[in-house]
Order: structure tokens, then C-alpha cells, then sequence
């Protein structure tokens, strides 16, 4: 169970992250609506205007998970169960809380879904060691570090 401070530090997370993410929403909506204004206007840059609308949809998309997960985090932390893990019940360590309020899984099992996940990731590249050469020169790019 958390103390009051700790409950307190939670909702000052969280509340502010979801203050950032409103507040980017609404930029969002503002520039959704500057656009429409523009129809009908003659654009030479038609086709970059498409890509930077699609590039905003994509973001609001993520804010839209993000603040679901924030919503989702306040309700936990005003029924007391933010710091229980969903996947084994137990208690969430108040440091990674704080540094994580949104999270649902203690650092054991979030681990264990790292590794699923990195040995699921290694099964789809096949396995194969040869690769190394080629991606270590992808990382390399343009050689830019060098
Ligand atoms: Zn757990």
C-alpha cells in the first residue's frame, strides 16, 4: 500500500502528464481546423501539406493511447491498486512508480516480457550470425561517427 505522500507525488505525475497531453490535442484540433480554412486556397505544396496532416493523425493516435493509459493509471490510483501488478498481484516498487506511473507490471514481469519479446525478435530474424556484418555497416550509415 502506498502512503499519502507517495499517492500525492502519483497524481502530480500523472495529472501533469495529461495536462501536456490535452494541451497537445488541442494544437492538434487548432491545426486540423487552420487546414480546412486553407481549402479551396491555390497550393503549390498540396502534397507536403498531406504528409505533415498524416504525420499529426499518427501523433494524436499516440497521444490518444497515451492518455488512455493515463486516465487508466488515475482510476488505479484512486481505487489503491496502481502499485499491484496485473500479471502477478504483487506490489509494484514505489521507485519505479514515480519514474513510471503509467506502468501495470512490476519490474520482474515486465523482465520476463522483455525477454519474450528480444527472443521473439531474434526467432522472426532466423537466427542467423552472418547478419551481424550487415547491420553493424547500417548502424554506420554515412560514416558520420567516424
Ligand atoms: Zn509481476
Amino acid at each position: 500500500m502506498l502512503n499519502e505522500k507517495e499517492r500525492e507525488q502519483l497524481r502530480a505525475a500523472l495529472n501533469a502528464e495529461k495536462q501536456r497531453l490535452l494541451r497537445n490535442a488541442q494544437e492538434g484540433l487548432a491545426f486540423s481546423m487552420n487546414r480546412e480554412r486553407n481549402i479551396g486556397r491555390d497550393s503549390i505544396d498540396e502534397s507536403m501539406e498531406e504528409e505533415l496532416f498524416s504525420t499529426e493523425l499518427r501523433l494524436r493516435d499516440r497521444e490518444k493511447f497515451l492518455l488512455g493509459k493515463i486516465i487508466g493509471a488515475i482510476e488505479r490510483l484512486e481505487a489503491n491498486t496502481i502499485n499491484e501488478c496485473e500479471d502477478c498481484s504483487e506490489p509494484i516498487g514505489v521507485k519505479r512508480l514515480l519514474a513510471r506511473p503509467v506502468t501495470t507490471l512490476c519490474i520482474d514481469c515486465k523482465e520476463e516480457r522483455e525477454r519474450e519479446e528480444l527472443s521473439q525478435s531474434e526467432m522472426h530474424r532466423g537466427g542467423g550470425a552472418a547478419s551481424g556484418d550487415g547491420e553493424a555497416a547500417d548502424e554506420a550509415g554515412g560514416g558520420e561517427e567516424t
